[in-house]
């Protein structure tokens, strides 16, 4: 077990890696740039590490701490508890529509990594009220949200999370950063929902479960995992090469495909 320069041991079962470099964390707040009077919504605080900052640049923000004794800390703390609505809870059930007063929020968080992937579709099911958000990942994780058709990482989570928000890598952070260090490379990823996405769809649990069904057969031609789903007209009509890998089709041919897909079952 390690022990933060603060005292507290930190816990592998809520992921907690602490970052104490100074010039990354003011890195990460100059990117998320907090200004006064703006919904600023935290997940996981820990020991404050972006916290403090961010209270002192925006006066006043909302945290989400599973750690009862972390969130215990904050709400004891000699100067930032008047700035912070502490939340104790799991981020992972939390209805964020409660923190929604007619602003939309900025939600950010160094995240745990054992649960970033579900956090990050958590909040996409509730991006109408969601201005953007900045989070910290594992690096694999960014580069899968950002890739391109044709790279390998391009996937499912590429597919899914680019339909909806701008996706902009904005850091690299090195394990020597954090208290414990992970295992692993990190990176701070930008995510600006779109106001009108340039790629429409009518349901994006049909996107999901389209992209599932195409990314779990990763090397077997479009054609083939799409069968029960396309038929050879339904390629033409579609315009999509049904010989082609799922990994050299593109966010549009996605979506024009879960359109099609829905407008059809719901007939
Ligand atoms: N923000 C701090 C920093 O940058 O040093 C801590 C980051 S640490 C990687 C992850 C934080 O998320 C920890 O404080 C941990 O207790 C908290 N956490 C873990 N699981 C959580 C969950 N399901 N909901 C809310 N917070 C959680």
């Amino acid at each position: 077990m390690s022990k933060t320069h603060l005292g507290h041991v930190a816990r592998k079962r809520f992921g907690q890696n602490f970052l104490h470099d100074t010039h990354v964390i003011d890195q990460i707040v100059a990117a998320i740039n907090p200004q006064p009077g703006q919904a600023l919504i935290e997940i996981g605080p820990g020991l404050a590490a972006l916290t403090e900052p961010v209270a002192d640049q925006a006066g006043h923000l909302q945290v989400v701490e599973l750690d009862r004794d972390l969130a215990d800390r904050l709400e004891h703390h000699p100067f930032l508890s008047s700035k912070l609505t502490v939340h104790r809870g799991d981020a992972l059930k939390t209805d964020f529509k409660e923190f929604y007063n007619g602003q939309k929020l900025r939600v950010f968080g160094n995240l745990p990594y054992n649960i970033s992937t579900p956090l990050m579709f958590h909040l996409l099911s509730q991006l109408e009220i969601i201005e953007d958000m900045h989070f910290m990942l594992q690096k694999e994780v960014v580069d899968r949200l950002a890739a391109e058709p044709g790279n390998k990482t391009y996937g499912r989570i590429s597919v899914s999370v680019q339909q909806c928000c701008e996706v902009i890598p904005v850091l690299e952070v090195p394990p020597g950063a954090f208290n414990p260090p992970p295992k692993v490379d990190s990176a701070v990823v930008r995510l600006v929902p779109y106001a009108d996405p340039p790629n429409p769809v009518h349901c994006r649990k049909t996107l999901h479960s389209i992209c599932l069904t195409a990314f779990n057969q990763r090397r077997k031609t479009i054609r083939n995992t799409m069968k029960t789903i396309l038929t050879e007209a339904d390629f033409v009509t579609l315009n999509i090469d049904p010989n082609a890998r799922p990994e050299t089709l593109s966010v549009a041919d996605y979506c024009r495909i879960a359109n099609w897909h829905y407008e059809q079952t719901e007939k």
